[in-house]
């Protein structure tokens, strides 16, 4: 049965399936669903004479000359000839045998990836064999799928035992659990001819597609994948309303006397999303709800009103940020905001000292710090609420649907859940929020404060840094500020450190009238924030930064951003940093520099920031470019592994997919369980953290 454990297939022993298990395949159904990483074609035999350089094809031909050469090492050289042409298979390692067999003469085929070598075309270390006289070259009827390996199980091996799953599949095919209309509506195929196909594609199979990823055979599976990610998000997010939350429906004259005590009016899109927060509040059940918002557009302030709303229902209000830095600020503002209301919000990092550390969770154990600010340290070990009631994570997009659950479990008290709200200042395209966050409502802040204009910027190669650094004098004499941002050097602190303190070194020297500050990844959070406060107070006039800034400081006065090494950063990384100028009333520009030559992605990627100003065409156009796992966050997408389903490349499918499991749940529940337990069974549910 598809459902037996992979031991029921012939030559699958313990030791055998405990590496399969490494491959996430655990019964003999998932074998079908482990798809070709690529394809090989030995369907035809190329002529020698047809050859050229990146084939990757099947040849044959008679040995015309065999012979050892030593170029700085020893190679064994096999020429071989068709009448057509001739071509040079070149082998590294070989034993006293292999190099006896190639006798002029004898017929070989070969399989392997045409280059260019010193003596015209050659294949390196082919797959070959010696054929016996008359026999033919054996050509397969189907391109051979090669399967993503794993250790100690070699491709053969794979290919046997998923010709034996495809066997019990022809005997007792998969359900087919999707709508025949639907499938029809989408021009895809069954699942278990895709299957089928899949695994053994004929010969005149496009392989160009196939290697795309966009056979409809394949966006049949991936959209079977994507649909059951989403039906077991949804259901995560009704178990959610099923829960009991504290009902905020108070505090409507505190928090209409908060608005109107803000140094600036609301505007009009944060008036809608903070009335979709307030609404959702004073509902029994916890909120789970996403805001997202280009940077700048004042996301801060409405988890602040949030908040207000909280305290004044007697409940407390936590705010989590990813950075020290991220956190500090958020205090700050928070403090400004809440201090004339006697409110003074608890702080709680990881850095702090043990006293004040004390003192803090005492505060926040017995409810006298009714609001909350911090870092990850906030839901560690040893920190208990007196009555949690929201819970803000900023940033969301290196959380996870795993991390949220046990966030919001972690604050759980005799009042039931707390109320989650998450931001994200990385605007995600839609269709992929919908693949991402099913879990959540979204709200969207899709209006800047008024008064911000584009910021103007422009691509410079490094070769003109004289150019930039006058330009940065001309802007700081005119009593503007300005932003050095140095490359973020990845895995490597120190690296990165050196290369802000050169550039700091470079801008000291050819600015002497121009006073430099430096911040990076390697300060303690006091000295960075000494920086930030002189930068802020004008005290220092050019800030030169590693990406630390990213998220950060707010300083209306500077109007210039010089970004170093742009080709190396995201795009929505580039968009974030650029945000930190065009706060205030002057024109404000983005030098983005770098190395050339610049590759032809190099250029349309920048050629995006160009363009736009906007950070959802920015992210859509990042995500065209380079997937998914940029814009939320590489190390830690928070997302599923799919096993077929690629959201760079298929998070186009989500409407659809959105509209199947609409129809599913309403016509098919039980179908819409079956697809859950199919692609995420044996990994269990995303509701089972
Ligand atoms: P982000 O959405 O990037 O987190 P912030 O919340 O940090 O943005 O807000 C950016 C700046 O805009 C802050 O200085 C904030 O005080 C200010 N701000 C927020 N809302 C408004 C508004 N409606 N009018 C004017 N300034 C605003
Ligand atoms: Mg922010």
């Amino acid at each position: 049965m598809l459902s037996d454990a992979l031991t029921q297939l012939a030559g699958v022993g313990p030791a055998l399936a405990t590496k399969l298990e490494k491959l996430g395949l655990n019964r003999v159904e998932d074998l079908l669903f482990l798809l070709p990483a690529r394809y090989e074609d030995r369907t035809q035999l190329v002529k020698l004479g047809a050859l050229s350089a990146g084939m990757r094809c099947l040849v044959s031909g008679e040995v015309l000359l065999s012979e050892v050469a030593f170029r700085g090492r020893r190679n064994l050289l096999v020429r071989i000839g068709d009448g057509s042409g001739q071509l040079t298979l070149r082998f590294f390692y070989f034993s006293k045998a292999q190099q006896e067999q190639f006798r002029a003469g004898v017929h070989v085929t070969a399989y392997g990836e045409v280059r260019k070598g010193g003596a015209g075309l050659e294949i390196i270390h082919p797959e070959y064999r010696i054929l016996r006289a008359g026999q033919d070259a054996a050509i397969n009827d189907a391109l051979t799928p090669i399967y993503p390996s794993t250790e100690g199980v070699g491709q053969g091996r794979l290919r046997n035992l998923v010709n034996q799953a495809l066997k019990q599949m022809r005997r007792e095919p998969p359900e087919e659990l999707l709508p025949v209309d639907t499938l029809a509506k989408l021009s895809m195929p069954p699942l278990a001819d895709a299957i089928e196909m899949l695994h053994n594609p004929p010969p005149d199979a496009d392989v160009a597609m196939l290697a795309a990823g966009e056979h409809p055979c394949q966006q049949r599976l991936a959209f079977e994948e994507l649909l059951a990610h989403y039906l077991s998000l949804k259901r995560l997010r009704a178990l959610a309303a099923t829960e009991a939350a504290p009902a905020l429906t108070g505090g409507k004259d505190e928090v209409d006397a908060f608005v109107a005590a803000l140094p600036f009016a609301l505007t009009g899109a944060q008036q809608r999303v903070t009335g979709e927060i307030l609404s959702d509040l004073a509902r029994p059940h916890p909120m789970m709800r996403l805001i997202q918002g280009d940077v700048g557009s004042g996301k801060t302030v409405v988890a602040a009103i949030a908040c207000r709303k909280a305290v004044a229902n007697g409940v407390q209000a936590a705010i989590m940020a990813p950075t020290e830095l991220l956190a500090e600020q958020h205090w700050r503002s928070f403090s400004d905001w809440f201090r004339p209301l006697d409110i003074e919000p608890a702080w709680l990092s990881g850095s702090q000292k043990a006293s004040a550390r004390r003192e803090a969770l005492a505060a926040i154990a017995d409810g006298t710090a009714s609001v909350v600010v911090g870092t990850h340290a906030l839901f560690q070990e040893g920190v208990e609420f007196a009555n949690l009631g929201l819970i803000v994570i900023d940033e969301q997009h290196r959380f996870g649907v795993h991390q949220r659950m046990a966030l919001r479990d972690k604050g759980a008290g005799p009042g039931g859940h707390p109320h989650q709200l998450v931001m994200t200042a990385t605007p995600i395209p839609r269709t992929l929020a919908m693949a991402a966050y099913a879990d959540l409502d979204t709200s969207v802040i899709d209006e800047l404060p008024p008064g911000r204009q584009p910021v103007q910027t422009v691509a410079i190669p490094d070769t003109r840094r004289d150019e930039v650094v006058q330009r940065v004098h001309s802007a700081c004499a005119a009593g503007g500020q300005a932003y050095w941002v140095c490359p973020l050097i990845e895995e490597s602190e120190l690296l990165d450190y050196q290369a802000a303190e050169a550039s700091y070194a470079m801008l000291t020297e050819a600015l002497p009238d121009v006073r430099v500050g430096l911040v990076h990844g390697r300060m303690r959070p006091a000295e960075k924030e000494k920086g930030m406060r002189a930068f802020k107070e004008g005290l220092i006039q050019l800030l030169v930064a590693t990406t630390v800034i990213e998220v950060g400081v707010d300083v209306p006065n500077a109007s210039l951003m010089i970004i170093e090494n742009a080709e190396r950063m995201g795009l929505s990384q580039l968009h974030q940093l650029r945000g930190r100028v065009g706060r205030g009333a002057a024109q404000s520009h983005c030098v983005l520099m770098y190395k050339p030559p610049l590759g032809q992605l190099a250029k349309s990627r920048l050629a995006v920031l160009r363009e736009s100003n906007d950070g959802f065409v920015v992210a859509q156009r990042d995500l065209e470019l380079r997937g998914p796992g940029e814009l939320l966050g590489t190390r830690q997408t928070g997302l599923p592994d799919y096993r077929v389903a690629d959201l760079g490349r298929d998070a186009s499918l989500m409407p659809k997919v959105q509209v199947a499991a609409e129809q599913l749940e309403r016509r098919a529940p039980e179908n819409a369980e079956r697809i859950v337990r199919r692609w995420l069974g044996s990994r269990g549910h995303y509701g089972k953290v």
